[in-house]
Parts: C-alpha cells; sequence; structure tokens
C-alpha cells in the first residue's frame, strides 16, 4: 500500500545557474505542493499503514525550514530546482522515515517531479 501526505509550502526561489535571460533566474516565487509517499502494509488493527499525523510530525522541521523563506538561503539548497528540493527532503527524511518511498514536488499546476531515491 502506498500512503502519502500532502503539504503545501510558500516559498521564493531563483534558478542561478541558468543563462542570464532565462525567466527562472529571476526571483520569484511558487505554492509547491509537496507530497510524502510511504510504503507499507496495512497494520490489521488500526487498518493503516501508519498514522497520517506521524508523516507530519516527520515532515515538520522540513516545513519549518521551507515555509515563507527563500529558498536559496537554506543550506544545501543554493541551487533550489525542483529536483534538488525532492532529494534535499528525501535525505532528511529517509533515516527518520525508512518507509519513505517517494517524494512528489509540484512547482506550477502543470510541472513536478517525483524522486525515489535513485538519480
Ligand atoms: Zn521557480
Amino acid at each position: 500500500m502506498d500512503l502519502y501526505k500532502a503539504f503545501t509550502v510558500e516559498a521564493a526561489h531563483h534558478l542561478p545557474n541558468l543563462p542570464e535571460g532565462h525567466k527562472c533566474r529571476r526571483l520569484h516565487g511558487h505554492s509547491f505542493r509537496i507530497e510524502i509517499h510511504v510504503t507499507g502494509t496495512v497494520d490489521k488493527k488500526p487498518g493503516w499503514v501508519m498514522d497520517f499525523a506521524e508523516i507530519s510530525q516527520y515532515f515538520k522541521p522540513l516545513f519549518e525550514q521551507l515555509d515563507h523563506h527563500y529558498l536559496n538561503e537554506v543550506p544545501g539548497l543554493e541551487n533550489p530546482t525542483s529536483e534538488n528540493l525532492a532529494v534535499w527532503i528525501w535525505q532528511r527524511l529517509k533515516p527518520a522515515l525508512p518507509r519513505l518511498s517517494s517524494v512528489a514536488i509540484q512547482e506550477t499546476c502543470t510541472s513536478g517531479c517525483v524522486y525515489r531515491g535513485e538519480d
């Protein structure tokens, strides 16, 4: 069973490695939708894989570092593409949440990425 919890993070960024004149090099913001997916078997008694609240609890310290922040200033996010953000979250969440199966980042209504722990 794949379980997920979605969070919305409001944040500013710019992508410094892009050529001059690329629109993403300019300072701008997104309402990032972040999905944290966990894989496991359904525990028969409660009838769930895990408590959604537990996912929120593990994500909270990361949420606080990201929400309403300028992502380029967050250590490890100097080039804050959606791809790099997904890896950044994965690396910080996986030790506490071993059943983490993917991190999905949606940066606009039509653009996003899914990271499953392998490059
Ligand atoms: Zn952007």
